[in-house]
């Protein structure tokens, strides 16, 4: 019984992990769920992003300039507009020069211009030209060609990708055109890099791609040319192995299946020095080398743009807004500190999920008491959750959350109704138990006389009538002693079943001592009960009784019926009658239906 009930139990388990699984794979199918998963999944990133941000140190060889407010301010006093002459940033170069940083990096456009080449462009041209440590940017599009003609870009620009396959077929990485840069730039500088960036549904940056595709090459982000010049690995020999870009033994970048990488952040705004522009310039005009010395000797250089009036704020996971700057001085320190995040899987989340299920399923089933089922669910989800605080934190592995908690939820929810479904059905069992007697399956003496209670009651109520029939079987003493007690039980279950099939189901019949059994009809008259009484009389009468020996015997009965509120108006009077109709049965010859007295 106990083996029966465990393996009853095991069959519920594995029914909910197929229903939930079963709807998991099945709602997967539907591009809504995904996106409502990755979303909600994207938050909990942020959450465990900001979580950790506090134990995080980054790079402080990586600093950014920023066209901040104030230097929008200061520039548009000084020049009367946005852009800048062109004079400006070769002077801020040369300026910067002289504190011999490692690389200054523009996340600026220095694109076409209309007309000839002016006294600033000729001066940026020679400042790129004179310090091979300047890297510029440009940028990819789509836009049609009605719009602009897709530039062809020098060979030089382009990297060698080994088995670049994911980031060539990636959506997000593969463009048909570009926003070039001058082309006198270009003749004097190979230091570019692009400065695409992509934005999740929500506006925020998650991900960054360290190369993209175009014209059936391969190209560096500004970041990537940078970290490969920096760290003196030979740019023709990078390669794409198991989703993971190897820059080489030492610095490898973990690529999602769509190519880009996952950024891991450092801190609020500001974790990189940042120095306004105003500043630069302003110490550049006064000569200050010392300052400049202490900023950014040996440092590499970001310059961009944070100012809210030119929109180049973008939104990140760490903070409410971030300038586009960071996220590649963040790219930089990821790269060098080999620290990307890591995706798990989808297939890798279904088995968390399915640990997860089959825990809580378990403690659920197991534990009788309801506030410790609940506990012990909650503990094991929040248990996992610290585990994708410290898996982020120490592995840089982003496990899924929502996946898991979403099963965990429907789990919890198909446990408690199986618990319940359970339940009920042992309350069943039990009930069944208590009023049915054991050798006829009837209902017992107990049952019978609350349903003459409850049908009492009823009548006595509502007025109507219903009846009582007391069935005896004859001889019944002399059948024991002829044939055995096995046989006179075979036979006392067969009459019981022969009853039971004379008459409807809402008839209650029960075995009410010894060989007598009763029928209690309920709103029926004196006339249908007695019909009903000789039905079964004539049914028993004419049956063949299989013995315990596979011989065959026939039995007769004798039969009393009273009605209320005819005969009687409580169960006492009603019995006494009915006992009376049987006795009168008895005496008249037996094997026969009497109901009046
Ligand atoms: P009658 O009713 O025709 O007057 O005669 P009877 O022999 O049937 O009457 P009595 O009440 O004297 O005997 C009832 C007998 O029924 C006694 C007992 O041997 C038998 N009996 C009662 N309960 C069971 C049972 O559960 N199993 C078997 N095999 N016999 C039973
Ligand atoms: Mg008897
Ligand atoms: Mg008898």
């Amino acid at each position: 019984m106990n083996k029966k009930k465990q393996v009853f139990d095991i069959f519920v388990y594995a029914l909910m992990f197929i229903l939930v699984f079963g709807f998991l794979i099945y709602a997967g199918r539907f591009n809504a769920f995904g996106k409502f998963v990755g979303s909600m999944e994207f938050k909990t990133f942020d959450i465990r992003q900001n979580l950790i941000l506090s134990n995080k140190k980054s790079n402080k060889n990586i600093v950014i300039i920023a066209v901040d407010d104030p230097s929008y301010e200061y520039i548009t006093e000084k020049f009367g507009t946005w852009p800048v002459p062109r004079s400006f940033w070769a002077k801020l170069i040369n300026g910067l020069e002289v504190a011999k940083p490692k690389f200054i990096a523009f996340d600026l456009l220095f694109t076409k211009r209309l007309g000839a080449l002016d006294e600033g462009d000729l001066q940026l041209i020679d400042a790129v030209k004179n310090n091979q440590n300047v890297y510029l940017s440009m940028n990819f599009d789509n836009y049609p060609y009605q719009i602009r003609i897709a530039p062809n870009l020098p060979d030089r620009l382009k990297i060698n990708v080994e088995n670049g396959d994911i980031i060539k077929n990636s959506p997000f990485l593969h463009f048909t055109n570009c926003r070039k840069a001058m082309d006198e730039l270009l003749d004097v500088t190979s230091n570019f890099g692009f400065i695409n960036v992509t934005r999740d549904d929500d506006g925020i940056i998650r991900y960054i791609a360290p190369m993209f595709y175009y014209k059936g090459a391969y190209y560096p982000n500004l970041t990537t040319a940078i970290a490969l010049n920096y760290l003196g690995i030979d740019a023709k020999s990078i390669y794409v192995k198991n989703n993971t870009l190897i820059l080489d033994s030492n610095y490898k970048i973990p690529l999602n299946p769509d190519g880009r990488a996952t950024i891991n952040w450092y801190g609020k705004e500001g974790t990189f020095e940042h120095i306004s522009l105003w500043q630069v310039d302003d110490a550049i005009n006064r000569n200050d080398t010392k300052f400049l010395k202490e900023k950014f000797e040996n440092k590499i250089i970001y310059i961009g743009t944070t100012v809210t009036a030119l929109a180049d704020i973008k939104s990140t996971p760490v903070s409410f807004m971030y300038p586009g700057v960071e996220t590649h001085a963040t790219f930089l320190n990821n790269i060098l500190d080999n620290s990307f995040i890591i995706h798990s899987s989808f297939k890798s989340d279904i088995i968390i999920a399915a640990i997860l299920c089959f825990l809580i399923g378990f403690c659920i089933l197991k534990l009788e008491s309801v506030p410790y089922s609940v506990l012990c669910s909650l503990a094991i989800v929040v248990i996992y959750l610290i585990i994708t605080v410290f898996a982020m934190e120490y592995f840089n592995v982003w496990l899924g959350i929502i996946l898991p908690l979403f099963s965990s939820t429907l789990i919890f929810i198909a446990a408690y109704i199986t618990k319940y479904l359970l339940k009920s059905k042992d309350y069943e069992h039990t009930y069944k138990l208590a009023v049915t007697d054991g050798l006829t399956e009837m209902y017992n003496h107990r049952y019978f006389q609350e349903q003459m209670i409850m049908n009492v009651g009823n009548v006595a109520r509502y007025g109507g009538n219903f009846s009582l029939i007391l069935i005896d079987i004859d001889f019944f003493k002399k059948f024991n002693d002829k044939h055995g007690h096995q046989s006179g039980d075979a036979v006392l279950r067969q009459v019981a079943q022969t009853i039971k099939r004379n008459v409807r189901t809402s008839d209650i019949a029960c075995r009410y001592g010894g060989e007598e059994m009763s029928i209690i009809l309920t709103n029926t008259k004196k006339e249908d009960a007695v019909t009903t009484a000789k039905k079964v009389w004539n049914a028993v009468r004419e049956k063949k009784f299989e013995l315990a020996d596979g011989s065959w015997a026939n039995v007769t009965i004798s039969v009393g019926v009273a009605t209320m509120p005819d005969n009687g108006k409580n169960p006492q009077e009603l019995i006494e009658f009915a006992d009376k109709c049987l006795y009168k049965a008895k005496q008249n010859g037996r094997d026969q239906v009497v109901s009046e007295i």
